[in-house]
């Protein structure tokens, strides 16, 4: 077994471990941070690259009127007021700053502001987000203070002598065995269990059929490493997998989300199911109820021409053009080309539009695109478009009790020493569904937190 001395060890490095380690290094600590697969990116590097920010200038330009109070209470209500406040309140406090932190590193952020899960005005904020892993580790390295060991993955934490302080990690990669002394102790940045079905079957059983995405190595190792320290965790029962996509393609892993354009989502027998402009994890539920556990999203050429290119779970034409999205020239046409009863889905679309003209959906109680914004639209001009959807994992939203300094808790309230989370391993934040772009929000965000708390600097 080799030893080594850090400052400061990370867990992972997807957003949240590359923030945490960036962060650190720039208040003069010196990190480790290590990665088990080959190369950096965990989930975030797969993701639709969505962020929630509110207040920026990109929505000031747009003359989108955003606070962090309206962020607040948008985070608190779609969590059904199950989540943490003090963490909603941590990653709203900190939200503006770690945006104008990623302008500040270089991220480059499309202009299109878009809107969607759980949001009453537009507040996505979308990059590449392979890029921005990529980026923010490069200056990491570059401040001389941090070294990435890829390959290396944390098997255990390691206890001082009185068995009361995190002071390290037992770490494996090939052949090698490393043992790590870490000062300021240990950040997890590890991500979420979405690609441990066992994990997933214990706390979300009605999820077993469900498409399992994510960075390959989120396995939960973080979360199972603070357990046998005695963390507590929070939001295990409100897992939940996202609607909008599609059930076979595997090149394009992320969402579509028509149904806030626009859109209603029917099933097989042609019926919508569900109010569309909730949350994408409760869309989620509600087409797993459906025969097959799918549903299509119904859309017309007006609503198609809302999509956005520069913005994957809004980007109609890709889908368009991958053959994804089935195009007809009449809704029965349509509804032959994606088997489901002609007569129904023509009534289901007449029927909706006269909820629309009403202002009432009498049916589902739709009222808006998305949550509180957008109006209603008639779907009415050809040519028509389905696009399948099911639903499936792509992260768990849940995790380790932290307090606002990502301590993380002990299940009788107190932190174990040493010892800080951030990102998807996190739980608290999101509660009983989610906002589109918190849990990458999260990631940068808490990252910073957690290390600034580690460091001393909070
Ligand atoms: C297809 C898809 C689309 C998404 N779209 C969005 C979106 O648009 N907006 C949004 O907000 N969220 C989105 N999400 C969720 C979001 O990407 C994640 O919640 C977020 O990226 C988590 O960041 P993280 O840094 O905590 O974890 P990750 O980015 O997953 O990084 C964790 C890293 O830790 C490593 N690791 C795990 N165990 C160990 C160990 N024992 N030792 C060493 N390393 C370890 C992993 O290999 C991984 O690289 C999406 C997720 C997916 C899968």
């Amino acid at each position: 077994m080799r030893h080594r001395n850090a400052d400061l060890v990370v867990v992972g490095g997807g957003l949240a471990g590359v923030a945490a380690a960036l962060e650190a290094a720039d208040g003069g600590t010196s990190v480790l941070l290590l990665e088990k697969m080959a190369e950096l990116g965990g989930s975030s590097a797969l993701s639709g690259g969505c962020l929630a920010f509110a207040g920026t200038d990109l929505q000031q330009a747009q003359a989108i009127e955003d606070s962090d109070d309206l962020l607040f209470s948008d985070l608190r209500e779609v969590g059904a007021f199950e989540n943490d406040e003090h963490i909603v309140r941590a990653y709203v406090a900190h939200q503006l700053d770690t945006y104008q932190w990623l302008r500040r590193q270089g991220v480059e952020f499309s202009p299109v502001i878009e809107v969607s899960s759980g949001q009453s005005v537009p507040r996505v904020h979308t990059v590449d987000p392979a890029d921005v892993v990529r980026l923010l580790a490069r200056r990491a390295r570059a401040t001389g203070r941090v070294e990435i060991l890829t390959g290396m993955s944390v098997r255990r934490l390691l206890r001082d002598s009185t068995g009361e302080r995190v002071e390290g990690v037992r770490a494996e990669g090939g052949s090698e065995v490393l043992s790590v002394a870490s000062r300021h102790g240990v950040i997890l940045a590890s991500g979420g269990f979405s690609r441990n079905p066992q994990l997933i079957h214990r706390f979300a059983p009605g999820y077993d059929k469900c498409l399992l995405l994510g960075g390959e190595g989120n396995v939960g190792d973080g979360l199972r490493m603070a357990w046998q320290l005695g963390a507590d965790v929070r939001d295990m029962p409100y897992i939940k997998g996202t609607f909008g996509k599609h059930p076979v393609d595997m090149a394009n892993l992320n969402a579509l989300l028509a149904v806030y354009k626009g859109a209603i989502a029917v099933n097989q027998d042609g019926q919508r199911f569900v109010d569309e402009s909730i949350s994408y994890k409760l869309l989620g539920d509600a087409c797993m109820r459906q025969p097959d556990g799918c549903a299509y999203q119904i859309l017309d050429q007006a609503i198609f021409e809302e999509g956005e290119n520069r913005v994957r779970i809004v980007d109609f034409e890709r889908r368009l053009e991958d053959g994804l999205m089935i195009k007809a020239d009449t809704l029965e046409q349509l509804a032959a080309r994606i088997e489901v009863p002609r007569e129904a889905l023509r009534r289901t679309v007449a029927e909706y539009n006269g909820f629309v003209d009403a202002g009432s959906d009498p049916q589902f109680g739709r009222r808006h695109l998305v949550h509180k914004h957008g109006a209603l639209c008639r779907i009415e001009r050809p040519p028509f478009y389905a696009f399948p959807s099911t639903t499936a994992i792509f992260g768990t939203y849940c995790g380790l009790c932290v307090d606002a300094r990502m301590r993380v808790i002990d299940v009788f309230g107190a932190p174990i020493a040493g010892l800080f989370a951030a990102g998807e391993v996190v739980g608290g934040l999101h509660g009983g569904a989610y906002m589109t772009g918190s849990a990458l929000g999260k990631a940068a965000i808490f990252g910073r937190i957690a290390a600034r708390t580690a460091t001393g600097g909070a």
